[in-house]
């Protein structure tokens, strides 16, 4: 899944690919990923791209004051084409969702992997009127998102900081990859609670997490939209490395899996060398 770092490389990819050019036409390969009916894709059409944008995880096209707003989701991703072929997308034949052609014969197809469809688009006048965008809380690599700030979005709260870093009202772009990763860096358990973090303790989180995206997106900017996924697992210290060794201390990574999601982390950067229990490992050992 695409998180802040990939989706803003997305934004500065296709901001100098679509410079100078319109929309000229949008065809609907599967009718429910467009979750919007008013504006018609018909009204993108015709129309020069003004800007790319990103809203958290959420990619913004604005052509002409119509905004083409999309969420990658879990399996979603864009594939680019230089030329695109001339034949329609028909509806089932293919991962393609959306395919969106621009005046120079280039553009791109919005593509979905796996049965679970959650990729979304959203035609609308207005990036607020996507009810996803409306309520993500700031942006971490703002210039105005301080320390302070990220201190008052912990206070109080009685929630795991590892689903606190991944929810999108709370904080804008994290989710399960990077959220692994900072915790990492800054050496918390995921599991610890966000409103009972030490001063010094929130102190190193903040860096983390600024650290880690801005590195991040520094290694993603300028890589063809097609070398971001493999981009972004290489980049990785502990997610998605189970059973591989800590980059800071030798340790094993290790896992802890949920019904649909698995989180990775290290024991002895972490959780004082305690491993944390895992769910599906405690149900095999009953
Ligand atoms: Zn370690």
């Amino acid at each position: 899944m695409p998180e802040l770092p990939e989706v803003q490389a997305l934004v500065d990819f296709l901001a100098e690919r679509t410079d100078g050019l319109a929309i000229t036409k949008v065809e609907l390969a599967s009718f429910s990923v467009l979750k919007t009916f008013d504006p018609p894709p018909q009204a993108l059409e015709g129309s020069p791209i003004d800007g790319v944008s990103r809203h958290g995880k959420f990619l913004d096209i604005d052509a002409d004051g119509v905004h083409l707003i999309f969420h990658l989701a879990r399996a979603g991703w864009l594939r680019w084409s230089e030329q695109l072929p001339t034949t329609v997308v028909r509806p089932g034949k293919s991962p393609i969702a959306l395919r969106v052609r621009l005046s120079d014969g280039s553009g791109f197809d919005l593509t979905e992997a796996g049965t679970k469809k959650s990729l979304a688009a959203y035609i609308v006048r207005d990036p607020r009127e996507v009810p996803g965008v409306s309520r993500l809380g700031p942006d971490p690599l703002a210039d105005d998102f301080t320390r302070e700030e990220f201190g008052r979005l912990l206070e109080g709260r009685r929630m795991q900081i590892k689903g606190l870093l991944r929810d999108q009202e709370v904080i804008a772009g994290v989710g399960n990859a990077y959220s692994d990763e900072i915790l990492h860096v800054a050496k918390v358990s995921p599991f610890a609670i966000a409103g009972s973090l030490p001063v010094e303790v929130v102190d190193r989180l903040y860096a983390a997490l600024r650290d880690t995206l801005s590195g991040a997106v520094r290694t993603a900017s300028g890589k063809p939209a097609a070398e971001l996924k493999d981009a972004k697992r290489a980049g990785m210290r502990v997610h998605g490395r189970t059973g591989q060794t800590c980059p800071e201390c030798g340790d094993v990574v290790r896992e802890v899996s949920f019904h649909d999601t698995s989180l990775q982390y290290c024991a002895t950067c972490q959780t004082g060398g305690k491993p944390l229990a895992d769910r599906r490992m405690s149900k095999l050992l009953k």
